[in-house]
């Protein structure tokens, strides 16, 4: 089987050229090759060609939580996004913490065309208190551990699990959150509180667990990977950290990217509520810059999908998080790279080329002779309005219904299949 994209444009030796790529059973055959044939040929009319993007961050919520998204529906949000590598997390019901469950996890990862890379937990349970076998769930196919939703309250766990990741030579990915600091908080501490008249989630709840945090990674050489980093004294923490030589990276969110506390709309603040919650626009603008400095690597998108009933709940009792995969690029391109913040480049190195290279990703998506064709293909002309019936996941919570954007997905292709297509006047 092979298929010919024609007419694209896309970066080769990091210059914006036009693209064609033949692949070949999967693979890539050729870039700017002289085949002119295929068994199938897509014209792309001019449209960016990515490397599949990489989001190591989502909550697919199956098992457990089937009314929120399935693997199939989260797979199909996140190929509607243009991403061909997941990173799922382990907060599903039953926990994927014995090697059994886990590999029954990824039986039913199978269901999906998107490359599920998934989580293992760092305790069991995720309960905080007893690592699990890390060896054994390494080899039944684990590539990071974290118990994301949760921060690790006990120093000496933290400190266990790392000194045992280390010798393994895998990352653990934290949910920086020391509960005991955290208030019983629902929006950012400050005005966004006072507002809603709802307790706040002060900075040092995530700052002060990356400090303890950073000090036993250090201790240890592990890989530390900070999740969702939201607060400038977090990042100054880091940069720091970096420059001591301690092996940390970390992952910012779009939303956090985006949106700061101020933004919150009354009418509908439950889909303005997560965890971490939206800081202060000198939160944001310390994201933005840790981006560009290099001390945060790579962006993920915590795709957190919930039900209508459950954001109904209202600011105080539902649950934290909104969807992600579906918005991530065309909002990060709208808002950053359309407004010249950033090199279109630099986008691509933060949703694909560094998650990719951080996590040492295999037969993950580059253009790249050889090497599978999970690609990305991005309309950057067009513009459409961020709509809730286009929503592939069963989630539509998003505080960014009704934002125009640029930068929808055309195709979507994994190992050479289309996993993603876009119909004929629509997003
Ligand atoms: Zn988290």
């Amino acid at each position: 089987m092979t298929l010919l994209l024609k007419n694209g444009v896309g970066f080769v030796e990091h210059k914006l050229v036009p693209l064609q790529i033949l692949i070949v059973n999967g693979r890539i055959q050729e870039l700017n090759g002289a085949t002119n044939q295929a068994d199938e040929v897509i014209d792309l009319q001019h449209a960016f060609i990515s490397p599949g993007l990489i989001d190591l961050h989502v909550h697919l919520r199956e098992p457990g939580f089937t009314n929120k998204e399935t693997i199939r529906t989260g797979g199909a949000a996140a190929v509607h996004g243009g991403f061909t590598t997941i990173g799922a997390m382990a907060n599903l019901n039953p926990t994927p913490d014995t090697p059994a469950r886990f590999k029954h996890q990824l039986e039913l990862n199978q269901q999906t065309p998107v490359k599920i890379k998934q989580y293992a937990p760092v305790t069991k349970k995720r309960a905080g208190h007893e690592i699990v076998d890390f060896a054994q769930l390494a080899n039944a196919g684990a590539f990071a551990f974290s118990d994301d939703g949760a921060g690790i309250e006990n120093a000496n766990v933290m400190l266990n699990a790392m000194q045992k990741l280390a010798k393994l030579q895998l990352p653990l990915c934290d949910h920086a959150q020391d509960m005991t600091l955290t208030n019983g908080g629902v929006l950012n501490a400050g005005a966004a509180a006072q507002r809603f008249k709802v307790p706040g989630v002060n900075n040092v709840s995530e700052t002060a667990q990356i400090a303890r945090n950073l000090v036993l990674a250090a201790s240890t050489g592990v890989h530390y990977h900070v999740c969702h980093v939201s607060t400038k004294e977090s990042i100054n923490l880091i940069r720091v950290a970096k420059a001591q030589g301690v092996n940390v990276t970390c992952e910012v969110t779009p939303h956090h990217l985006l949106l700061d506390d101020t933004m919150i709309k009354a009418e509908h603040a439950a889909q303005f509520k997560m965890n971490p919650p939206l800081r202060s626009a000198a939160d944001r603008l310390a994201c933005v810059a840790g981006l560009l400095d290099g001390t945060i690597d790579m962006i993920a998108t915590d795709h957190a999908p919930h039900t209508e009933t459950d954001k109904e709940l209202g600011i105080l009792s539902s649950p934290n998080g909104i969807v992600g995969s579906e918005t991530a690029f065309a909002l990060l391109y709208t808002k950053f790279v359309k407004t010249g913040i950033w090199p279109l480049a630099n986008l691509i190195n933060w949703m694909s080329t560094a998650p990719k290279k951080l996590f040492q990703l295999q037969n993950a998506g580059q253009l790249k002779v050889g090497d599978s064709a999970d690609i990305a293909v991005f309309d950057l002309d067009r513009q459409v309005s961020i709509k809730e019936t286009n929503f592939l996941s069963k989630g539509h919570n998003s505080p960014f219904i009704g934002e125009s954007v640029i930068g929808s997905t055309v195709l979507t292709l994994v190992d050479g299949k289309v996993a993603y297509r876009r119909k004929q006047d629509n997003d």
